[in-house]
């Protein structure tokens, strides 16, 4: 399955073994690649915004 990053806008191929597949597949979820999830956790971290645990 093709998705797009929704902040970067580059294109990633994730497969069924990828974590939020499902989330992605069934409702749409935005994606966002491994180096922008990276760069909003630390920004998160930051601003000390509350987020669930992955
Ligand atoms: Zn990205």
């Amino acid at each position: 399955m093709e998705v797009r990053c929704s902040l970067c806008g580059k294109i990633d191929v994730i497969t069924k073994i990828h974590k939020d597949y499902m989330k992605i597949a069934r409702s749409n979820t935005t994606y966002v690649c491994e180096m922008c999830q990276n760069k909003v956790r630390f920004n998160a971290m930051d601003k000390n915004k509350p987020k669930k645990p992955m």
